[in-house]
């Protein structure tokens, strides 16, 4: 359990239903850098990992509550030896299996046992299409090898998703970027632009694009749907701050998702165990059903009942609930509050504030695009290049130890 203290919580009625996804991230370790994370700032304060035969009890009791879909994540899963058994194990329970990977460590044996263990799915991130972007995102020299993995990948006869954080240093190469995923034989491209949590939310005013920048990067994937058909699916998330109304985040607090962290905590996604006053369990001291169904974590913002104004009286609370808690934390230090995405929210100002501020940078032509790029901002002792502090377990430790007032959440 964390150290947290346990928020008062109801049960929620009717009985919630049960997960359908199980993400289970099997180390926080992961040989790139991103800027852009989306695991825990202080990830390298959780550095326990789950043993092979207890992953094993969580993929057997998530698939007896009703979980039908197995991710294998990270940090970069890859570098657990056990992912073979731990695939072939969810492929027997009848999971759809997937692997979500940097690329980094699949070669041509390990791709033959994934292969034999049943593995049926790879999702493959790239930063970029240009090795410049790609390996100062990641700060390492990946770009190439992530090209032969996505070889291997496709000589295995594996579906293959490929997978792009888009923000303001590499939007402009939109078009490109479809290309090579078709190029590489993708039936899939996922264009996610940057939700701005975890790293991303310590780099944030790194990756903002423009408006301009996003409509034309909407206008260019429309160009490539048209030209590629069936062919590749493209899905294009846009960037909540410009879309000015709030996401039903994980479809819903405890509602289809359920993610296990390396330490075996249990989470209703893989952002929240930052926020403070809740208990959210470990796999090691209750069982799953016990977590999704009785514990506080997971009943704390299930449905509408725990809203407060703009949202208690808003005819649109069914559809969006609320937004995101962990943006509402990150921005208005209150995760009970309307997500400060939302323009009812009475925080709303400084989405507005951070946007405005990319748009009068954006006129001033040296700092635009990675031109940006290049001047070092002391931040403790983390790791700096090109004004973008990397992930990395002392950068972690170095920001998590700042003083308050300081540190990022
Ligand atoms: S986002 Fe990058 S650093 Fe983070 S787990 Fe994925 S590959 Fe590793
Ligand atoms: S006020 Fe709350 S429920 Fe209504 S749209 Fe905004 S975030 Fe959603």
């Amino acid at each position: 359990m964390t150290t947290h203290s346990s928020a008062p919580h109801n049960p929620p009625s009717p009985r919630p239903a049960p997960p359908l996804w199980l993400l289970a991230e099997l180390t926080y370790r992961c040989p790139l850098h991103c800027a852009f994370c989306y695991n825990p700032v202080d990830f390298a304060r959780h550095s326990r990992e789950l043993e092979t035969e207890q992953w094993v009890r969580v993929l057997r009791e998530a698939r007896a509550l009703g979980a039908v879909q197995c991710g294998f994540s990270g940090g970069e899963p890859l570098l657990r030896e056990d992912l073979e058994v731990l695939v072939s194990e969810a492929r027997g329970l009848g999971y759809y299996t997937n692997l979500i990977t940097s690329g980094v460590g699949l070669n041509e044996a390990r791709a033959q046992r994934l292969k034999a263990a049943g593995l049926d799915h790879i999702q493959l991130s790239f930063q970029d299409s240009t090795r410049e972007v790609n390996d100062l995102l990641t700060n390492t020299h990946t770009w190439q090898l992530k090209h032969r993995v996505a070889a291997l990948i496709k000589q295995h006869g594996w579906p293959m998703v490929v997978n792009v954080v888009i923000h303001r240093l590499n939007i402009d190469h939109i078009g490109r970027i479809i290309e090579m995923a078709h190029e590489l034989g993708a039936e899939y491209l996922e264009l996610a632009n940057t939700q701005y949590y975890s790293w991303a939310h310590v780099n944030r005013d790194q990756w903002l694009p423009t408006r301009a920048q996003l409509q034309e990067a909407e206008a260019e994937t429309d160009r490539w749907r048209s030209t590629l058909g069936d062919k590749m699916r493209i899905f294009f998330v846009s960037p909540d701050y410009h879309e000015a109304k709030p996401k039903k985040c994980m479809n819903g607090w405890g509602n289809v998702f359920l993610t296990i962290a390396p330490d075996g905590v249990a989470l209703p996604c893989h952002t929240a165990r930052m926020l403070p006053g809740l208990a959210f369990e470990n796999v090691l001291d209750r069982s799953i059903e016990q977590i999704w169904y009785e514990s506080a974590g997971f009943n704390r913002y299930r449905g509408t009942g725990w809203m407060k104004e703009p949202c208690s009286s808003c005819p649109d609370k069914e559809k969006d609930l609320g937004g995101c808690r962990c943006q509402a934390y990150l921005l208005a230090q209150d995760a009970e509050a309307a997500d400060p995405v939302c323009p009812k929210s009475p925080h709303h100002g400084l989405v507005q504030a951070a946007l405005e501020q990319v748009e009068t940078r954006a006129l001033q032509p040296q700092a635009s695009g990675c031109s940006a790029l290049g001047q070092n901002q002391p931040h403790g002792t983390a790791q700096i290049h090109a004004g973008l502090i990397y992930r990395g377990p002392k950068e972690s430790l170095a920001l998590t130890s700042a003083p308050a007032s300081t540190a990022p959440p």
